[in-house]
């Protein structure tokens, strides 16, 4: 057949300077990535191994790891050499990590030059064994931790406070000619970061790090950052992407995957489109919804499964899903491909989904 035209986005996205941390390519007409940050101790190499498994797995493509010390800049090496994803170290002050973590093979840095030209200002060295090594760094501007002399100027993190922090610490490698960089200017409020970020977009062409930092628990975390990376990928705004969770870390990249499959801004894979349920239905569709979406959990096709209360938009939604069950009178129609293929009983409903959705996901790999 003709090749499928790609699904719609909201907006092209804005034209930036492509940088790469490691294999994977951020800015550009790269894929939007998703990001995460690991919880272990970083010298616990093991422990971390085991959770950039569980991150890739989920959909993480690049990885960072806190180096607050010594020990844990020792464990760089063999954390870079065996994820399977690239490795950012994430690093604040000093100059002698920031060299550790590019002799380790990390794919990237994140560091102010700012904060390293305060102590020990070695900007110039790390901008040239950067290049040297084809390491690109995140310079990140935090609301909570923004330059007391901007402070002192704005009176507060504002969205300006942030954009001139971050372009001032662009400075700093511009005047080395190092541009293999990526900039966030997070805020927890998804207003001022919002704002932020689309004045540092008009003001340069980096690629952007998309981030709330300090967003909360997972059910608030995930609100605000949907609604702000919506805001702004909505606008063309954003190259890679780092949901702030305080939840371990594979849900932050669920919800980071979902954000972007929400936009077409990544292919959809699984898909569960279920009812809100209402005084018509009669089935339990929380506790289905909530089975089928258990059942079918790590499915990696894009799989549209439809759970529908009733018969009021239940059969119209079942049939534009790939697979789907309108329910009513305690039985399910089960449609495949807008076909009633059978009817079955309430108890049946899951499992019949379940094999069913398993089986067309083998069609659909085998094809
Ligand atoms: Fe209510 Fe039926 Fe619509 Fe579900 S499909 S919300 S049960 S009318």
């Amino acid at each position: 057949g003709l090749p499928s035209a790609p699904p719609p986005t909201l907006a092209p996205r804005r034209k930036t300077r492509q940088i790469r941390v490691g294999k994977v390519l951020v800015g550009g007409d790269a894929p939007i990535s998703v990001q995460s940050m690991t919880t272990t101790p970083t010298t616990d190499v093991n422990a971390t191994l085991q959770q950039i498994a569980e991150l890739t797995a989920a959909g993480c493509d690049i990885v960072r790891v806190a180096v607050p010390s010594q020990d844990d800049a020792e464990a760089l090496p063999a954390i870079a050499k065996k994820s399977p994803i690239p490795v950012i170290a994430d690093i604040h002050f000093q100059p002698k990590y920031v060299f550790a973590a590019i002799d380790a093979g990390c794919a990237g840095v994140r560091v102010n030059p700012g904060n390293i030209k305060k102590f020990d200002d070695k900007v110039a060295e790390i901008a040239r064994a950067a290049s040297e090594a084809g390491v690109s760094i995140r310079i990140g501007v935090n609301a909570g931790s923004l330059d007391p002399r901007l402070l002192r100027k704005y009176g507060k993190p504002t969205a300006e406070a942030l954009v001139e922090s971050a372009l001032w610490e662009a400075s700093l490698f511009e005047e080395h000619g190092f541009r293999d960089f990526k900039i966030s200017v997070k805020h927890h409020d998804p207003v001022v970061m919002v704002r932020a970020y689309e004045m540092l977009a008009e003001r340069c062409d980096y690629p952007l790090h998309l981030g709330v930092t300090e967003a909360g628990p997972a059910f608030q975390g995930t609100i605000k950052s949907a609604v702000a990376f919506g805001a702004l990928l909505s606008k063309g705004i954003g190259d890679t992407i780092r949901v702030s969770l305080s939840a371990p870390p594979v849900e932050e990249v669920k919800v980071g995957v979902k954000i972007l499959e929400s936009l077409n801004l990544r292919p959809r894979k699984l898909e569960i489109v279920s009812c809100p349920s209402c005084g018509r239905a009669q089935v339990d569709v929380f506790k289905l919804a909530d089975e089928v979406t258990a059942g079918l959990e790590g499915m990696d096709v894009p799989l549209r499964v439809a759970v529908m209360g009733c018969v009021v938009n239940g059969p119209g939604e079942a049939r534009e899903a790939d697979l789907g069950v309108a329910s009513g009178n305690g039985k399910g129609q089960i449609f495949i491909k807008g076909e009633v293929v059978r009817t079955v009983p309430e108890s049946e409903i899951v499992p019949t989904l379940i094999d069913e959705a398993r089986r067309l996901a083998h069609e659909m790999k085998a094809s």
